[in-house]
This record gives C-alpha cells, sequence and structure tokens, in this order.
C-alpha cells in the first residue's frame, strides 16, 4: 500500500448560525468586547472555546490554564504519547495491578459502561486491532492484514480481560492494548467546560475536533447552534441545524477518516466481534448527551453497532440520536423521540 492511495483527514464539523449560513457560529460573537475566542492545537486536531465574558476573566491567564489542562489530560491518556500513562501501562507486560490517575480511570470506566450498554461493540480493548490495521500512533501496514493476523490480535482484546479495582487496573492478556482515542476527546471537553463554569462563565461553547459543549447562550443572546455536515467528502455542507441546550454533542463518521486501497475504502472504525473495519451504510451519527465524554462513546458505538442495533441500544438507554444513513445513494436521516426537542426545523 503506497502512501499516495490513503486518504487520512480528521472529521470536523462545520459549525454554523442560521444567520451567517455555513460558517462558523463562533463569527457572531466575534468582534465584540465582551466575546472570547481563544484556541489552539491539541490532540491530533484543535480546540475552540468561546465565551461571553460578562464577569472580566482574565483570558489570557484562562488561555494558558486551558492548554496546561489539555497537555495533563494528553499526558495521562494518549496513545500517541509513548510516555503517557497509559502509553506506560499499554507497554507494560506485568499481569498485576497497575496504578492509574483517577481521570485515567474515570474514562476507563466511562468505556467499560458504553462497551457492556453496546455488547460489546464499543471495546477501549480493541487496540491491537486498530494497529494492526493502521490506525494507530504506529507505521501503518504495508498490506491488508491476514485472517491469521487478525485471529492473533483479537486474542489480545476483550473487555472482560481489563479488570478494574483500588484505584488499579490490570490486564487478563500481557499484550493487551487499551485505546482511549474515541472518548478522551469528549473527557477533555467536559473537563474544560468545567474549569469556564468554576470561573463563573455561564455562556460558553467548548470544541475539540468536532465534540462540544455548549451552555447558555452567544453574545447577542441567541442559542448557539450547530450544523450537521452532510456526510460527503468533498463539500462541506449542512445537513441539519440543530440546538442543544446546555449539553454535550459529539458526531461519529467514518466518511473523512478512512484508507483507500484499491478501490476500497476501510474505515477506522473497527468491530470488535470480527476483527475488520465496519461495512455499512450508516455515515452519520450524532449523540446528545449532558456528558460530552458519554456523547463521544455512544457516537462511535452506535457507528460500529449500524443502524437497528444502534437504535435499538439508543431505545433501551434513552439516548438523543441523530443518524443519517445512506440508503441507494440518497442520504436519510433518523432520530429518536428524544432527540426531537433538538432539530431547528
Ligand atoms: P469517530 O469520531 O469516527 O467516532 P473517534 O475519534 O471518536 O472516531 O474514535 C475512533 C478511534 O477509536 C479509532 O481511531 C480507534 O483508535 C478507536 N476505535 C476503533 N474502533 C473502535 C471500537 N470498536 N471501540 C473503541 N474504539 C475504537
Ligand atoms: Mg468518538
Amino acid at each position: 500500500m503506497s502512501s499516495s492511495n490513503r486518504l487520512f483527514s480528521v472529521a470536523l464539523l462545520v459549525i454554523a448560525s442560521l444567520a451567517l449560513g455555513a460558517c462558523d457560529v463562533f463569527d457572531s460573537v466575534l468582534g465584540r468586547t465582551d466575546s472570547v475566542h481563544l484556541t489552539g492545537p491539541t490532540m491530533g486536531t484543535s480546540y475552540n472555546v468561546k465565551f461571553v465574558n460578562d464577569n472580566g476573566v482574565d483570558s489570557e491567564q484562562l488561555h494558558l490554564q486551558i492548554d496546561l489542562e489539555l497537555a495533563r489530560i494528553n499526558s495521562l491518556m494518549s496513545t500517541y504519547d509513548p510516555n503517557s500513562e497509559l502509553s506506560r501501562f499499554n507497554q507494560s507486560k506485568t499481569l498485576d495491578g497497575f496504578s492509574l490517575a483517577e481521570d485515567t480511570i474515570t474514562v476507563i470506566q466511562a468505556g467499560k459502561l458504553i462497551g457492556e450498554q453496546s455488547e460489546g461493540y464499543l471495546d477501549i480493548t480493541v487496540g491491537p486491532l486498530v494497529n494492526l490495521w493502521g490506525f494507530g500512533p504506529a507505521a501503518k501496514p504495508e498490506k491488508v492484514p491476514t485472517a491469521a493476523q487478525i485471529a492473533s490480535a483479537k486474542q489480545k482484546t476483550g473487555l472482560n480481560k481489563l479488570i478494574l479495582g483500588n484505584g488499579k487496573v490490570s490486564k487478563g492478556h500481557s499484550e493487551m492494548y487499551v485505546d482511549l482515542s474515541t472518548i478522551a476527546k469528549g473527557f477533555a471537553v467536559d473537563q474544560v467546560a468545567l474549569m469556564l463554569q468554576e470561573l463563573g462563565i455561564a455562556n460558553y461553547l467548548v470544541e475539540i475536533g468536532g465534540e462540544m459543549q455548549a451552555a447558555g447562550v452567544k453574545s447577542n443572546g441567541h442559542a448557539w447552534t450547530i450544523a450537521i455536515e452532510k456526510p460527503v467528502t468533498n463539500e462541506r455542507a449542512v445537513q441539519q441545524l440543530i440546538t442543544i441546550g446546555n449539553n454535550g454533542l459529539a458526531t461519529s463518521g467514518d466518511y473523512r477518516n478512512y484508507y483507500e486501497e484499491d478501490g476500497r475504502r476501510y474505515s477506522h472504525l473497527i468491530d470488535p466481534t470480527t476483527g475488520y473495519p465496519i461495512e455499512h451504510n450508516l455515515v452519520s451519527v450524532t449523540v446528545v448527551h449532558p456528558s460530552t465524554m458519554m456523547a463521544d462513546g455512544y457516537a462511535t458505538a452506535i457507528s460500529v453497532m449500524g443502524k437497528d442495533k444502534g437504535l435499538k441500544m439508543a431505545q433501551t438507554e434513552n439516548l438523543a440520536v441523530l443518524l443519517i444513513t445512506k440508503e441507494n445513494g440518497e442520504f436519510k436521516q433518523y432520530n429518536t423521540p428524544e432527540f426531537n426537542g433538538f432539530l431547528v426545523k
């Protein structure tokens, strides 16, 4: 596989406001003295924090604090940093308990919970398969893996082999590899939002690589309006505008993060039950939930499960979910009743 026929890019939502068309919702707060926009790189993507500065917060100081907090989370949970706490856990071969920071354990617990609710389709131990398929931090494979390689990597996965207790985590197989990529961004959004809340900031939008949390209103008094992008790679167009109240939001979609070989598309989401990248007609999943971390995990879980299984779990867990499928060349939109209130008609 040559690098030229691989297409990689990070899924990003186009954020738009009704008044401004398909442009950044934040534009409407820019240019006002009480509106602040802080941005920077993180987690292989970027973050955007917008807020209405009603109580004179020192925004330069806050910008530094946000960078520090995101660096701290990365130093705990990034699998791209070989010295992070999670990387050290992954490198260790011991089956004995390994002490991890409270935040790392919180994220692992959330991953395990959604893993159980999704009947194993979200699996934070899927790392050996992710890496084998070339979507991890390691070098990309030269060939599509063989069935034998997949079977062997699969042996090293399984949520039941990740045991939590007394602030420690232990492995049921020495070569397990925990991948928190799918919920760490959501967790980081929640942490930054918490920082703003602690400073008394009531009107904000925090976003990292498309996962976001909103609170209150924009400086013009209107609700934060978010555009769900049409799931196409060649243009950026709006599929559906939504307002989410004081909630987190995450979107999962494999239309911008995949590679192609011999005309075949390989998603970065792996079905842990088969060990192969997912292949179905569900192209975009959006979840609104008070916790952005949970929204992030549920969005990926439903993406992996596909429309029917995904909607069934959404119903059992009372989730606010919006799905877009591609059926006979046409996009079709579905949502759970919990999502109705968020749709901008
Ligand atoms: P998306 O936004 O498409 O849901 P995320 O960035 O949230 O994507 O998560 C995708 C990442 O999660 C992959 O790059 C991989 O590291 C990991 N992953 C892939 N398949 C699974 C799975 N079945 N369960 C948990 N994590 C997965
Ligand atoms: Mg996700």
